[in-house]
């Protein structure tokens, strides 16, 4: 970063950092864009110089978007890896070891509710995971081996918001390392570095490169913790391609305007949603019926920005979802979340296929239940789509 933008990174607002953050100020004859390097290796400096190599991520624009990535969460460091799961399980292995137990929400996306209950025993590591809206179970599953507490907000598909609070003191008091999955806050809506968080994750396919044509991670914390995964990177694999890496930094060019549009177009359906008469349901983190919304209010950053995901359930259940998924015309049926299209989908056939449909209903995820990931359309056309799709759920 030039002495220039580096003097002037903490005043910059969250769109200036994403057109501006990370790199130097362009000089005459400079491309304005950060070129794409396609490059898996690169000249060999003197002996003991750092060996620069693609998988190692310190691709010059690997370190870039970084950078880049850091200053949006106000950490020190950042690093960009070759998937959501990428960031979350190389995290996951550099902080803990044989022996270590992991305290972790209950409500989390699905693959790493997999990682830590499955696949880290394997390696020694237990995990104890905990209903996140009980207040003192946190407390009540830590153990003298824990050393990390793991969690997302909002949760999927319910969009519960926990109090993080006492999370953060509960962590800081035992020195545990707490680790938070922000993929559907965004640092637009959540800095979750600033209100104690340690490191904070995020499956960059969803909001931050937002168009539905990469897949990719990142991580933020210390740099301390982000060479620590650098380092399990580098021994697992998982890298960042050059290419996603490009388009990631064409993406956060824009992230603080798409996720703005992305929370009014929501607010705006989740308000029309509640006062028709096919719906049972309506969970959105910033309409007054949520469980969580004041904590939600006061957590996220601007007080009026509450995602772009909103949860509804039919009264028709499950009949009616398919009927109502299956008429829907701009509205696509996909899962995945958090680009200019609005998806559509049903947990019962995608993240929560595995349960019963009572299992299910206990989670809070009866039949009918649908999520919809808000795009960036005009509300109103995607308020008509709504309306005629709700019309022919009953039929
Ligand atoms: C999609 C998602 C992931 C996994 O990300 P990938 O990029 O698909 O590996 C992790 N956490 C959350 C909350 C997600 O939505």
């Amino acid at each position: 970063m030039s002495r220039l933008s580096r003097a002037r990174g903490p005043r910059l607002g969250l769109s200036s950092l994403g057109i501006h953050g990370g790199s130097e100020a362009p000089g005459p004859g400079d491309p304005l864009v950060p070129p794409l390097i396609q490059s898996s290796t690169f000249m060999a400096g003197g002996p003991g110089d750092e060996v620069l190599y693609t998988r190692y991520g310190n691709n010059p624009l690997q370190l870039l978007v970084g950078r880049k990535v850091a200053e949006l969460e106000g950490a020190e460091a950042g690093l960009v890896l070759g998937s959501g799961m990428a960031a979350i399980s190389m995290t996951v292995l550099a902080l803990v070891r044989s022996g270590d137990h992991v305290v972790a929400s209950s409500h989390l996306y699905g693959t790493t509710l997999t990682l830590l209950r499955d696949e880290l025993p394997r390696r020694g590591i237990e995990t104890t995971l905990v209903d996140p809206s009980s207040g003192r179970g946190w407390r009540s599953a830590l153990r003298e081996s824990t050393r990390l507490i793991y969690l997302e907000a909002p949760t999927n598909p319910t969009l519960r918001v926990v109090d993080l609070g006492p999370i953060v003191e509960l962590a800081h008091a035992r020195g545990l390392t707490l680790v938070m999955d922000a993929t559907f806050a965004t640092p637009v809506n959540l800095r979750p570095l600033e209100i104690g968080v340690d490191v904070v994750v995020h499956s960059a396919t969803k909001y931050l490169g937002g168009h539905h044509d990469l897949v990719g991670g990142v991580v933020a914390g210390t740099r301390s913790v982000v060479d620590e995964v650098a380092e399990t990177m580098k021994v697992y694999g998982p890298a960042a391609d050059p290419h996603m890496v490009w388009l990631l930094d064409r993406g956060l060019r824009t992230l603080d305007v798409r996720v703005r549009r992305h929370n009014e177009n929501a607010m705006a359906i989740a308000r029309w949603l509640e006062g028709r008469d096919e719906v049972g349901a309506v969970l959105y983190p910033g309409l007054e019926s949520h469980p969580d919304h004041v904590v939600a209010s006061e957590l996220f950053r601007a007080g009026d920005g509450f995602g772009g995901m909103v949860s509804f359930v039919l009264s028709g259940g499950g009949k009616a979802a398919d009927r109502f998924v299956g008429a829907l015309e701009l509205v696509r049926a996909a899962p995945s979340l958090g680009g200019a299209t609005s998806l559509v989908s049903q947990p019962r056939y995608t993240s929560h296929v595995g349960l019963s449909a009572a299992e299910r209903a206990s989670w809070g995820i009866p039949d009918g239940f649908v999520r919809l990931s808000v795009g960036l359309e005009d509300a109103d056309d995607l308020l008509r789509d709504l309306e005629q799709a709700l019309e022919s759920s009953g039929t």
